[in-house]
């Protein structure tokens, strides 16, 4: 039996390089999955109102570069 839902929900992916976050949400807890992201190191930012994310390895990457 295969089972693919994937393409449905909501995965969270970074921007920068091809690290995915390791659960992935129902549409319905969105906000869920957004705190939890961030909680673990995950940024996210809205732009021009479509979600973007960036993983914590490519966060501190991008913080040290502004240093
Ligand atoms: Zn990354």
């Amino acid at each position: 039996m295969t089972l693919i839902r994937d393409d449905r929900q909501p995965q969270v992916t970074c921007d920068t390089c091809p690290a995915s976050f390791r659960h992935i949400y129902p549409e319905a807890e969105f906000l869920d999955l957004m705190t939890d992201i961030q909680s673990d190191g995950w940024r996210p930012r809205k732009v021009a109102g479509a979600w973007h994310h960036t993983c914590p390895d490519c966060s501190k990457t991008a913080e040290r570069r502004l240093l």
